[in-house]
């Protein structure tokens, strides 16, 4: 290779957690590059912990030529169909955030017309557009039995055992040509011209490669140890940063799987709550600036209940930010050590996925020019991302209207608040959200997303310009019609979610 000529001809993976592997199967199986690479450490182990994820992951997976029964069976995984949020608003309500888009798809021509119904037979925004939350609720599966893989009549995600979906993906890498190499890296070479020429490992191994991917975890070996990115934190606006998490198994074999995750807020966070086939894994996050390690475990012990008596919680804390830099050179990084916030919404595997099919796009053969081109293009997408998800997280927050803790008083504080997101809310106290508040190719989440926790919040929108300015009051009432009718047909069909899954591990 000349000084002019870049090719990623053998690509080296450090990390072998969920990040690590995703990358590896997706390189081998669905973009078929025949020269891969995997160090990872059983020394160092992964953090084995994201078992939400976001409906981006079923085409990621399809993609990857895998049937949905074999993921489902090896990664323990269950359905998942949005978030339930519980005592966000004001300590006593309840508002789901469904995966199904709004009925109409991604435009907002509904949302004046219900914000104009003030009746007291109103249904929340979430119930007037979609029956997701009914079949929830009913502990319903999102899709019949004889559906075909990675789809249904609800959108939906996974909840997953990270261990073992780790071990899954793995095992289908290895069968698909990827190089797996046991060890820790003790050193790394660099080339004069800074690019990383190999990894050391501890017992003198050399592991060179033409492009390397970052997917070691908080610690960031190659971006930040070795490449000097610097950490963009996001701390003075989420304040979460440590959290305390349990397995807690079920009493019975038959006891009903939540298609869905549960968050429910406490004085200084929340507990995440997620049902997978033979255990339930629950955690506490929340912020150190606000309670103590002790005062966090009493209120993940009183949440859990006696289920976790014998059991002791694993604490994990973590930086809430990103790199401003995750691509540098002949390096891109993906995973936890381009960046990490609070597991709300389940962002960690999603950010991974979008990494993923951007570097994917990205990394061709060619000069050196066009790689480092690549690499801000790259760097700035990611950045945006990363940033537009910080208000989307704060949105959970800042809108609350409790006030008996310092947590939620400091996280309604606007001056914890990003200048877009108040600059946002402002607007929406006298008009709806438009498309034209989102640079939507940025948005992880889309605007329909926003309106679900705006609303479910109990967010007030006076339509100052008066509710005839919006057009199409009477398709919106069909609409809401259709929805409510569609309730008892989606109620009877749909099997419930235990059902379902013991098909899934039954069927040979
Ligand atoms: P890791 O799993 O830490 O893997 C790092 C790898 O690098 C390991 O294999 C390690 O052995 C290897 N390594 C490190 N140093 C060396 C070395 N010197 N030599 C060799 N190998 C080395 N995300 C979601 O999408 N949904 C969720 O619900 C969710 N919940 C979360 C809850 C918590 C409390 C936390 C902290 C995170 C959560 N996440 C969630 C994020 C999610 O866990 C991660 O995005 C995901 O697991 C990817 O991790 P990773 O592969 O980047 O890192």
């Amino acid at each position: 290779m000349t000084t002019d000529t870049f090719s990623p001809g053998r690509v080296v993976i450090l990390g072998g957690g969920t990040a690590g592997w995703l990358a590896a199967a997706y390189f081998s199986r669905t973009l078929k590059m025949p020269n891969i690479a995997l160090v990872e450490s059983s020394e160092i182990g992964i953090i084995g912990v994201g078992e939400g994820t976001f409906p981006t992951i079923r085409s990621t997976l399809a993609n990857l030529g895998i049937s949905e029964r074999e993921f489902l069976v090896r990664a323990n995984a269950t359905f998942k169909q949005g978030v339930l949020f519980n005592g966000w608003a004001d300590g006593a309500d309840s508002y789901f955030h469904p995966f199904n888009l709004p009925i109409g798809g991604e435009d907002e021509a509904l949302l004046p017309h219900w914000i104009a119904d003030d009746s007291a037979q109103r249904p929340s925004w979430a119930d007037a557009v979609t029956v997701q939350e009914r079949v929830i609720r009913a502990g319903l599966a999102p899709k019949l039995m004889q559906d075909p893989d990675f789809s249904g009549p609800m959108n939906y995600a996974y909840h997953f055992d990270a261990a073992r979906f780790a071990d899954y993906l793995r095992d289908i890498s290895v069968a698909a040509g990827v190089e797996r190499i046991e060890g820790t890296v003790a050193q790394v070479e660099k080339q004069a011209d800074g690019d990383i020429a190999s990894l050391i490992l501890s017992d003198g191994r050399r592991v060179g490669g033409d492009f390397f991917i970052d997917c070691s975890g908080f610690r960031a070996l190659l971006i930040g140890e070795t490449l000097g990115a610097s950490f963009t934190s996001c701390g003075d606006t989420l304040f979460n940063d440590r959290a305390l998490a349990m397995q807690v198994p079920y009493p019975a074999a038959d006891t009903p799987v939540r298609p869905y995750t549960l968050a429910t807020a406490h004085e200084a966070g929340w507990t995440w709550d997620i049902g997978l086939t033979e255990r339930r894994g629950v955690g506490y996050v929340y912020s150190s600036r606000h309670c103590s390690d002790d005062e966090a475990e009493a209120t993940l012990r009183r949440y859990v209940g006696t289920q976790g008596d014998a059991l002791t919680p694993r604490q994990l804390r973590f930086a809430t930010g990103y790199r401003d830099q995750q691509w540098i050179g002949n390096c891109a990084a993906v995973g936890l050590s381009a960046g990490f916030f609070e597991p709300l919404e389940s962002t960690g595997i999603m950010l991974i996925e979008s990494a993923l099919r951007m570097i994917g796009d990205f990394l061709v053969p060619g000069d050196r020019d066009a790689r480092d081109a690549a690499a801000r293009a790259f760097n700035s997408h990611m950045a945006g991302r990363f940033a537009r998800i910080v208000n989307f997280l704060k949105l959970h927050y800042c809108i609350t209207r409790r006030i008996d803790t310092a947590y939620w008083r400091d996280n309604a504080d606007p001056a914890s608040i990003p200048d877009s997101l108040r600059d946002m809310l402002a607007q929406w106290r006298t008009r709806p959200p438009s498309r034209f508040d989102f640079t939507v190719d940025l948005e992880t989440f889309l605007p329909p997303s926003y309106h679900y926790i705006l609303y479910g919040m109990g967010f007030h929108t006076r339509l100052a310009a008066g509710a005839a300015r919006y057009p199409g009051a009477r398709d919106a009432q069909q609409a809401f019609a259709r929805v409510k009718a569609a309730s008892p047909g989606a109620l009877a069909n749909l099997p419930d979610h235990r059902a379902l899954l013991d098909h899934f591990h039954a069927r040979p």
